[in-house]
């Protein structure tokens, strides 16, 4: 193996989805993944087919894919978590030896940085990188990767509780929230649901019922795609939106007077309809708008 020239496929890999996607956290469609080229020889980055990808020009893996599986529909393999809390990737098929998986072991042995391509949609992928192969489950026919912060984490033994707390943090936000934002914003067309912006780098996936809640899972339906202000104005309970998609603005906000940001950028959105996914699956759930929707009352004067 040219361990130098596999060091330097990945770097440039990583540097050119960097380039795409300079705000880490749109997703792409398969497609755009196809224009890599190093030395003027073209790279492919994601295996189409299957969920391993060794490109011709390399020895070892360079990706790996995860299919989207709807909400409420069961994934067609089960990923699941390690005693530690690392995620597992399955086999191709049930032989461990398959050129694919040798493929992935190599990665494994030399140390060497993948992409984790994740499903967020039907043919619609986020990108997560830097991941690590950090160890190997041949019974359940697996690997356990690790993602970046998770590198030096202890394979296959239960954690205490601070650790095993570290483990999941790192998971949630690089793993679950970058999912979210992603799933989030294409669902609302890269726009805020409250003024409209188009600035995707300005819009963020906010919780209708926050992450603690038994209910604030990262899910689109718990989602709403909102600018920084009107993010963070929700967050605070500035704004509220009503059980039917109606703005709000907290009657203390409405009765300051000032510049333009708070009398066009807050006080207008108040009784204006927000713009939602018109498919039932990806729209706000009601039931969520409306506990959210109390908290809000009970807030502010
Ligand atoms: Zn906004």
């Amino acid at each position: 193996m040219n361990l130098e020239y596999e060091r330097r496929v990945r770097a440039l890999a990583m540097d050119w989805l960097d380039r795409m996607d300079p705000s880490h956290g749109r997703a792409f469609r398969r497609e755009e993944f196809r224009g890599l080229a190093v030395d003027g020889e073209p790279i492919a980055l994601m295996n189409e087919q299957g969920g391993i990808m060794k490109p011709r020009q390399l020895d070892a893996a360079l990706s790996i894919r995860t299919t989207y599986t709807p909400p409420g529909k069961t994934p067609p393999y089960e990923d699941a978590l390690g005693p530690e809390g690392l995620q597992r990737y399955m086999y191709r098929g049930t032989d461990p030896s398959a050129p694919p998986n040798r493929a992935v072991r190599r990665a494994q042995e030399a140390g060497l940085q993948m992409i984790w391509f994740l499903g967020v949609a039907p043919a619609l992928y986020l990108p997560i990188y830097p991941v690590w192969v950090v160890g190997e489950e041949p019974r359940q026919l697996r690997f356990v990767l690790a993602l970046e912060g998770q590198l030096l984490v202890p394979v296959g033994q239960e954690l205490s509780g601070d650790q095993r707390d570290w483990v999941e943090r790192v998971t949630r936000a690089r793993l679950h929230q970058a999912r979210f934002r992603a799933q989030v914003l294409h669902a609302y067309h890269y726009r805020c649901a409250m003024c409209r912006l188009a600035v995707p780098t300005l819009l963020d996936a906010a919780h209708i019922l926050p992450d603690a809640h038994p209910r604030g899972l990262p899910v689109v339906p718990n989602g709403l795609s909102l600018c920084k202000i009107h993010h963070a104005a929700y967050d605070q309970n500035l704004v509220g939106v009503r059980p039917d998609l109606v703005v709000a603005v907290r009657p203390d906000i409405a009765a300051i007077r000032d510049g333009p940001m708070l009398e066009h950028g807050l006080k207008d959105l108040h009784g204006s309809p927000l713009t939602v996914p018109p498919e039932r699956a990806l729209a706000p759930d009601r039931e969520r708008l409306a506990e959210r929707w109390t908290e809000f009352l009970s807030t502010g004067s």
